[in-house]
């Protein structure tokens, strides 16, 4: 398969799968129309699905501009009907998606919003807005627990899982990750890195789960340097999980 990293707006994603055999494509949370149809132009493909991953505005903005253009299949979570533009396929955990010949499995991870869904690609991951490349999304409609359930799961995959999320936020991630990790010598040498990449306008997505393992605070709840440090703020706060998680996420809101 082929995978296209479009930037859209100020710091979105939006990502063109091609299915070499068929030439179909599918994008990934278009934000804007226009760029992607360009894209699909120059990659002289057919575009036949949009997948949103949630409803927010920076993930569908495009959604109006593409359908005004042709038919398009429009995948989402089925309980964003109505928030999603054009939606025609409410989805849910376990359902397949397919471009062309590729097939895709839908993963429900809410947190960062009730109707939250992951495509999962072979071993590459589009979760929009809840695993950050070093980071996650804020919280806007679910729970702490739920976040750090849908965290766990996307966890779960194996280690050499691509990460393709909806924004280039890595740098400032890893700004935050130093505060409470700073004798994290693999966050450290990651941090150089990303700073190099950014000061020559590269981008840093997608990167490995498995460095997301050894870097991410979001996924790093069990550090006993981030609880020490996460406990001289808030003395009162207990170690299991879904506290240390929401803590972290309460000082990065605030960062
Ligand atoms: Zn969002
Ligand atoms: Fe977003």
């Amino acid at each position: 398969m082929n995978i296209f990293q479009i930037p859209l707006l100020r710091d979105n994603y939006g990502y063109l799968i091609v299915c070499p055999k068929t030439n179909s494509a599918a994008i990934v949370d278009p934000s804007e129309a226009e760029p992607v149809l360009a894209r699909v132009a120059r990659e002289k493909t057919t575009l036949q699905t949009i997948l949103n991953t949630h409803h927010h505005r920076d993930h569908t903005g495009g959604n109006e501009g593409l359908l005004a253009r042709q038919k398009l299949e429009v995948c989402g979570h089925k309980s964003d009907q109505g928030r999603i533009f054009g939606l025609t396929r409410g989805v849910d955990d376990g359902d397949e998606v397919a471009v062309g010949e590729l097939r895709g499995k839908v993963l429900f991870i809410p947190g960062h919003t009730t109707g939250h869904v992951a495509y999962l690609f072979g071993n590459n991951l589009f979760c929009g807005d809840t695993l950050f490349t070093a980071g996650c999304g804020r919280i806007f409609e679910g729970t702490p627990e739920q976040m750090h359930t849908s965290l766990n799961k996307l966890m779960a995959l194996p280690d050499d899982t691509k990460v393709y999320c909806g924004h280039e936020y890595t740098e400032n991630n890893l700004r935050f990750a130093m505060t409470i990790e700073p004798n994290n010598n693999k966050l450290v040498s990651r941090f150089e890195r990303v700073q190099g990449l950014r000061a020559r306008g590269q981008p840093t997505v997608p990167a490995t789960l498995v460095e997301e393992k050894l870097t991410n605070p979001f996924l790093r709840w069990d550090s006993e340097e981030i609880q020490t440090n996460l406990k001289a703020g808030a003395p009162d706060l207990k170690s299991d999980p879904v506290a240390i998680f929401a803590r972290m996420r309460k000082l990065k809101d605030a960062f």
